[in-house]
């Protein structure tokens, strides 16, 4: 369904956006993946590299980190050197710092947002211009239910993901006519490294709201990407889709 698309995915080295990666590299796409860590993109792309349709297809890894603007610019010029045209944008990378609003460290407040949310004004802005230009594009920004409903100890992370929301929505709105869709999917509980670590007293607590009574898995996210991202999905811009279970209904 993606056959010679060129695609960036950011923070594609790990968990959902690995999973992505996996999914448009079965279905033909050329990948460049973004991650701040060498050895981690190095062994993302071996493993993405595995699900090649055809030997021409190209899979990339560049070292960026998404938040900071002028470096974010200088990858995305060379992966234009080598596609030439980016078709699709996946902005994946994203990180939490979690704690009670009252004891938040500034430096976790300003991460959170510089990551989650400054990161898709850098990429899009960049990446917009390519696609204008070609009259095409996809965009797909991975928030988060959180950023729908809040949760206890992530003010800083739901802000940044309900942030992606409102920014999605207006770049619909604003490049709708240019024949560029942009789109959020807002996963609930997934089980990757980011939710690992918790407290198995906090995983059991989110079971139990989750009306399928089980945690997601990264391919179930990455193949409403593959469908937003494919020609499938040719009348729906500016749209937010839970991937959760249930629990946002
Ligand atoms: P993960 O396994 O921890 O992956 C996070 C990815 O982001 C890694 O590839 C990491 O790459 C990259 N990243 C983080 N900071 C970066 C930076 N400054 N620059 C470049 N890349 C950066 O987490 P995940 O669970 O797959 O989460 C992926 C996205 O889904 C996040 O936006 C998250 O908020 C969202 N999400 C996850 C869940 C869930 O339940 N797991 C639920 C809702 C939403 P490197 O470490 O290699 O740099």
């Amino acid at each position: 369904m993606l056959a010679g698309r060129k695609v960036i995915i950011t923070g594609g080295s790990s968990g959902i956006g690995k999973a992505i990666a996996i999914s448009f590299c079965k279905n033909g796409a050329d990948i460049a993946i973004f991650s701040r860590n060498e050895q981690k993109a190095k062994d993302a792309v071996l493993e993405i590299e595995k699900n090649k349709k055809n030997k021409n297809q190209k899979i990339l890894y560049k070292i960026v980190d998404v938040s900071k603007s002028q470096d974010v610019e200088k990858i995305i010029m060379e992966v234009l050197e080598d596609f030439k045209v980016i078709d699709i944008l996946v902005n994946n990378a994203g990180i939490t710092k979690d704690g009670f609003l009252i004891k938040m460290k500034e430096e976790d407040w300003d991460s959170v947002l510089d990551i989650n949310l400054k990161s898709i004004y850098n990429t899009c802005k960049i990446v917009c211009r390519n696609m204008i230009k070609e009259r095409k594009g996809k965009i797909i920004n991975i928030s988060s239910i959180v950023g729908l409903v809040g949760n206890s100890a992530q003010t800083n992370y739901a802000a940044s993901k309900a942030g992606m929301i409102g920014f999605t929505k207006s770049l619909a709105k604003e490049l709708a006519l240019k024949n560029i869709y942009v789109n959020c999917i807002a996963p609930g509980f997934i089980k990757t490294d980011m939710t690992g670590n918790l407290p198995d007293k906090i995983k059991q607590n989110i079971l139990n709201n989750i009306p399928m009574r089980r945690f997601g898995k990264v391919e179930e996210i990455a193949e409403v990407a593959v469908f937003l991202a494919s020609d499938m999905s040719s009348y729906i811009t500016g749209q937010v889709i839970t991937v959760d279970g249930g629990m946002v209904i």
